[in-house]
């Protein structure tokens, strides 16, 4: 099978599940371009008055916010509370089985204070968080596709208990991640008594504003402390929070050959930081390296051993593009 590039960012075409490209474009790169044609303002101001007209006096919160305590919750938050008149907002975190980094405690712990908001912790019964993930791992090497689910279903599930009638979320994945031309407002989860709202649809996403905006309120990164030197990854503060998290991004790689270097780097480049020759590169130099600590949490957490794990690899690794190179390690094809 030949590689197909995209000639703007350098993201791997053709092997992403639902991703579009047109004419040597990946969509996310078609997207940056629509993005320029949105009238944020308007939405913006949009958003201020709708979130007046849902507040239910009798009800204690305007909205939830679904929060993994990263760049992207502090963003959303402050702009909710500083920019939209929120008054009340309940955080739901949704933990995982993992170790956690110390960035990550932190940075919740943070966000809490900060805004002195009321938090849900909500721990989902370990036993099931690690049956789910076994059978996800060996059954299709898609580790996290149960917890991932519980991200989105428990703030909405809160939300509908409570009476509260907004949920926020942060990107509308499906449009950062070129699967649809559309950058909709509202979540398709969204009913007429709970709306949930991407809040990326509002404010044009982007993960240097996100940071910088987060960084103001008091947000660390991997490299502000020192139990987890990341690698495999192309920053230090996405993804940040629980270690074993990482294999749920390194599995991509066996299936589709992309994992977080090619996934921020060519965002970076959309967002101007870098030229798609320095992404090319990063992908070249990285995008293939699993991270040992949080392959070793992982495998600890979902009671399996390395052995295990690397021969489940092997099992799924996508021969058609990566082959193994003399150290037995998985590499792109195109790139050795
Ligand atoms: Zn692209």
């Amino acid at each position: 099978m030949e590689v197909r590039i995209c000639k703007e960012c350098g993201f791997i075409l053709g092997t992403r599940p639902h991703m579009k490209d047109e004419g040597g474009v990946c969509l996310s790169c078609l997207n940056k371009h629509r993005k320029k044609t949105i009238n944020w303002e308007e939405r913006k101001e949009w958003l201020t008055k709708h979130i007046a007209e849902k507040r239910n006096p009798e009800v204690e919160y305007d909205c939830v916010v679904g929060v993994s305590g990263g760049k992207d919750s502090c963003s959303i938050v402050m702009r909710l509370f500083e920019h939209h008149g929120v008054k009340k907002a309940l955080l739901v975190h949704v933990m995982d089985e993992f170790t956690p980094s110390e960035a990550g405690l932190c940075n919740l712990d943070n966000l809490v204070k900060r805004y002195n908001v009321d938090l849900i912790n909500f721990r989902c019964s370990p036993q099931t968080f690690v049956e789910e993930t076994r059978k996800s791992f060996f059954e299709e090497l898609h580790p996290l596709k149960w917890i991932e689910q519980q991200l989105y279903a428990k703030p909405l599930e809160m939300a509908k208990a409570l009476n509260i009638p907004l949920v926020f979320m942060g990107e509308n994945s499906a449009f950062e991640y070129g699967e649809s031309p559309e950058c909709e407002i509202f979540h398709p989860a969204s009913n007429e008594k709970t709306e949930v709202i991407f809040l990326g649809s509002i404010w044009p996403y982007s993960n240097l504003d996100s940071l910088a905006e987060a960084q103001k309120i008091g947000f660390k990164t991997l490299s502000d402390f020192d139990d987890w030197q990341r690698q495999g990854s192309a920053d230090d503060f996405t993804q940040i929070d629980s270690k074993g998290y990482m294999m749920q991004h390194w599995t991509k790689f066996i299936k589709f050959g992309f994992q977080r270097v090619s996934d921020m780097a060519c965002r970076l480049v959309r967002e101007g930081k870098f030229t798609k020759e320095q992404a090319e590169q990063m992908i070249k130099d990285s995008d293939w390296i699993c991270d040992p600590l949080a392959k070793r949490d992982f495998c600890k957490t979902i009671h399996i051993t390395e052995e295990e794990f690397d021969k489940t690899i092997d099992k799924f690794a996508n021969k058609e593009i990566l082959v193994k190179d003399a150290n037995g390690h998985w590499r792109r094809k195109d790139l050795l």
